[in-house]
């Protein structure tokens, strides 16, 4: 796609998806327009990412899912993330990120954007560190390396990027004057601390702000504004760091939107149940109702091996309250990267949560209907068909059957639906 088609696009936003989006949120063209202009919504679509079907995140719509997956220095193999892309989106994810770490970075991302009909987002600055490590670790990196990525990021046809300008000397400061059990957790966030640090410069993402609003401008893609400084314990949850970083993420996507790029806001993190409410409001109170994106949040620290469960808690919370879009979290996480049985049981975890929230929030209980029609007429196809992971359910029900082929073993003979049932009739 030239320039002039991406102007020309841009001018008149894609009508055709426009009206495909809204039928499928029960929304109306005119309104889903009005918050997308307003910066409530984020469409991340970039013109490069052929055969992209587009969603929409942000106010008043179904929450949205992210499935992370990617390389890393330890693992590299092209086709299991090729594997966990298509399991992700045949699961439910609505988006992808690919955070490669390892292996030629560029091909992988390349044919995962390839791959992918849901939108794809990445991390640049983790490509930038890794290009520079060769000559000499990543504080090595200079604004320019980063921004270069950016754009090639940019040419893959990559929908929205993770971009950690609240990180800044200012706000990284203040985790000195208060004293956190785990620090900095975010990988892009510790990345841009240690730069700092060592080139006593400002982070150049938050410095040349205006350029990178720019480049998203011309190329199309989402902002997603990091956050690098957000709690990796319940412990540090909500702590002065998160806020202030939040602060200024708030008056960025000021600037995104006088610039018209579309800016999505990352939030914590590990978040005890009793504050998710209060991290939503905040967020949606100081970035003033852009899309919030949660990664979890995990309500406890100690799920090891469960995490996906401990992220799924604090999602369906979090959504509940006015999150609009979940990261997942896998049964690996803290422990390994996730293999592709992980990534579907994260998928899996992050989708119910979703759900949850949505049926809550008053839409998507036809669904739930359904499946409670078809247990109560024991059409056992029908509950396969309609669980959120049938392969699942399949299995369940075959390894422990029930001598009576109607019911299942867990009651058996005593099964409450069928006695009711029998002695109704
Ligand atoms: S046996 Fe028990 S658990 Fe199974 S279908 Fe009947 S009531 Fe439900």
């Amino acid at each position: 796609m030239d320039q002039n088609q991406m102007k020309s696009r841009k001018k008149s936003p894609f009508p055709q998806e426009m009206k495909g989006i809204s039928k499928i949120e029960g929304i109306e063209p005119d309104k889903l327009v009005r918050l997308l202009k307003a910066g409530r919504v984020a469409i991340p679509s970039n013109p490069r990412h052929k055969h992209l079907r587009p969603c929409a995140i942000g106010e008043g719509l179904r929450v949205k899912i992210n499935a992370n997956i990617g390389t890393s220095s330890d693992y590299i193999d092209l086709d299991e993330e090729l594997q966990k892309a298509r399991v992700a989106i045949e699961y439910g994810a609505d988006t992808i990120m690919d955070l490669s770490t390892g292996g030629d970075i560029r091909d992988i991302r390349q044919k995962i954007v390839k791959a992918s009909a849901v939108p794809v987002g990445t991390v640049p600055i983790y490509e930038a560190v890794c290009k520079t490590t060769r000559k000499g670790g990543p504080v090595s990196m200079s604004g320019d390396d980063l921004f270069r990525t950016i754009e090639e990021h940019a040419r893959d046809g990559v929908d929205f990027m993770t971009v950690h300008c609240g990180v800044t000397r200012q706000t990284s400061a203040s985790l000195l004057k208060h004293k956190r059990v785990t620090g900095v957790v975010s990988r892009g966030g510790a990345l841009l601390v240690a730069w700092m640090h060592q080139n006593e410069r400002e982070n150049p993402l938050y410095e040349d702000y205006d350029y990178l609003l720019e480049m998203a401008k011309a190329h199309d893609f989402a902002l997603s504004l990091g956050d690098g400084l957000r709690p990796g314990s319940i412990l540090d949850a909500s702590d002065v760091p998160q806020i202030h970083e939040l602060i200024v993420l708030g008056k960025l996507v000021d600037r995104a939107r006088e610039a018209g790029v579309q800016a999505i806001v990352e939030g914590p993190g590990h978040v005890p149940l009793d504050q998710i409410e209060a991290n939503v409001r905040i967020e949606k109170t100081v970035c003033k109702g852009a899309p919030f994106y949660v990664l979890g949040p995990l309500v406890c620290d100690v799920g090891a091996g469960y995490d996906h469960i401990t992220g799924a808690i604090g999602g369906a919370l979090a959504a509940y309250f006015g999150a609009d879009f979940l990261c997942y979290v896998t049964p690996s996480e803290h422990l390994s990267l996730p293999t592709v049985e992980d990534v579907r049981e994260g998928v899996v975890a992050s989708r119910i949560a979703a759900h949850a929230a949505d049926v809550a929030r008053g839409r998507g209980s036809a669904w739930d209907r359904e499946m409670s029609k078809a247990r109560k007429a024991f059409d056992w196809d029908k509950m396969f068909s309609l669980s959120v992971d049938p392969q699942r359910a399949r299995e369940y029900r075959r390894k422990r059957r029930s001598r009576s082929p109607k019911v299942c073993s867990m009651c058996g003979d005593l099964c409450a639906m069928k006695m009711v049932d029998e002695l109704l009739k």
